[in-house]
């Protein structure tokens, strides 16, 4: 006899779509009609509900972030809280006048506070930021970039690409390692066309050993608007937002308010990153260089919505209150060792999953080179697959064939979330 595949939930062989995806639940009805079509056209009806489960997991969903990397692009960079109601907001409303107003004033005069600068304005990442730059001020011109900041910083950014999509050309100036003051200064000589000097954060590398690079003081000398890519987005290198100033693993990461003081014209950072807030692009600087960009065309194209405009003001209201420890990623950066090492231990339930102490890192190719020292959990063998599996899946990493849950970058709320994770590998 042959062996006959399961038939629909009313044993009817085929088994009809539609009472196929009355059977189904956990997403709207016509995708469950797609799951249960597909179910069927394989020959496995009875696989339908489990592909409507799969689904449903690729939706966006939460997870606890155990990977220690307190900025991991792919679960969306800094973890920010925003809710808004359903109401109108005065996003390009002047409420005085009754007239209409500037969508960039408000969080743009924040911002430009907040940098030391005298203008500021949003747009949707840092990536759109230099675009906008480089389209308004050096388009069918050129811009000068030392080839040791020529780079790629992941996710198709590239330096050079950039320049070009933006209608400017790029003068490489200098050698990989080492750029000179001699090598701007003959630039400029060679290309009456320059526009600008772009100077790039070379974000998630470093070249070590036989180095040489222009710093902005210097480059602010030469007589052109210096345009300086932070890529991280720390706001000023004393974090007057902490209660005890600057954490030793900042390095010498390059903060706005440090380089605008050396002479920088413009300033372009991302949101996300070390700024702790929703994805977006900042440009702050001289009033009419940032006007220049505000009136390219391609400023409408790049422009934000009200609901990242008033997620940044929180965040920049924040700031100037130097309450950084209610901003998630300063939270997660400043917590003591101890304080990690006392919830990994709550957290043990089995022999077989110790408390450990870890390196956490910044991430997003902020303070590159740079760790955190973090405590967590380490269970022998690869666990991630487990933990993915868990109702809030649980992402973390493996070193050494142990697998680490650091939590450093998860919030202590969410440790029950772990703990329920952490019952499906110690059964
Ligand atoms: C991250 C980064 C970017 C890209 O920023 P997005 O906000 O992701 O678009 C550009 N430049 C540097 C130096 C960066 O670090």
């Amino acid at each position: 006899m042959t062996e006959r595949p399961a038939g629909g939930p009313d044993g009817a062989w085929p088994p009809s779509v539609d009472a196929l995806a009355r059977s189904l639940s956990g997403l709207p009805q016509p995708l469950l009609v797609d799951a249960a079509r597909q179910a069927i056209a394989e020959g496995r009806p009875g696989s339908a509900q489990d592909l409507v489960d799969a689904w449903r997991r690729r939706l966006l969903s939460p997870v606890v972030n155990a990977t220690g990397v307190l900025l991991h692009t792919n679960l969306g960079r800094a973890p920010v809280a925003h809710n808004q109601p359903a109401v109108a907001q005065t996003v390009e409303f002047d409420v005085d006048s009754g007239e209409r107003g500037s969508r960039q004033g408000a969080v743009g005069g924040l911002l430009a506070r907040l940098c030391d600068t005298e203008a500021a304005m949003v747009v949707n990442n840092n990536a759109a930021a230099i675009l906008l730059v480089l389209a308004a001020l050096a388009s069918g011109r050129s811009a000068a970039v030392s080839r040791g900041e020529s780079v790629e910083i992941g996710g198709g950014f590239r330096v050079p690409e950039v320049i070009e999509q933006s209608g400017a050309r790029l003068v490489d100036v200098g050698t990989t390692n080492r750029t000179r003051l001699a090598d701007y200064r003959r630039a400029i000589e060679q290309h009456p066309d320059l526009a600008l000097i772009l100077k790039v954060h070379t974000s998630n590398f470093r070249i070590e050993g036989f180095t040489e690079t222009v710093g902005v003081a210097e480059l602010a000398t030469l007589g052109l608007p210096v345009v300086v890519d932070l890529g991280g987005g720390l706001l000023d290198s004393r974090c007057p937002w902490l209660p005890c100033g600057p954490p030793r693993w900042l390095g010498r990461e390059p903060a706005a308010v440090q380089t605008v003081a050396a002479g920088a014209d413009v300033v372009t950072f991302s949101g996300d990153k070390l700024l702790g807030g929703p994805q977006a692009g900042i440009i702050a600087g001289r009033a009419d260089l940032v006007e220049r960009c505000a009136f390219h065309p391609l400023a409408r194209a790049l422009r934000p919505g009200g609901l990242l405009l008033s997620a940044l003001q929180d965040l920049a209201l924040t700031y100037l209150r130097r309450d950084g420890l209610s901003i998630p990623f300063w939270r997660m950066a400043s917590a003591s060792v101890a304080s990690l090492e006392a919830r990994a231990t709550a957290l043990i339930t089995s022999d077989r999953i110790t408390p450990a102490a870890m390196d956490a890192v910044p991430g997003a190719g902020a303070a590159p080179g740079t760790t955190i020292p973090s405590f967590g959990l380490a269970i022998v063998g690869d666990h991630l697959a487990a933990l993915r599996g868990a109702a809030r899946p649980v992402i973390g990493r493996i070193h050494e064939g142990r697998t680490l849950l650091d939590l450093r970058s998860v919030d202590p709320a969410d440790d029950p979330s772990i703990a329920a994770a952490l019952l499906l590998i110690s059964a």
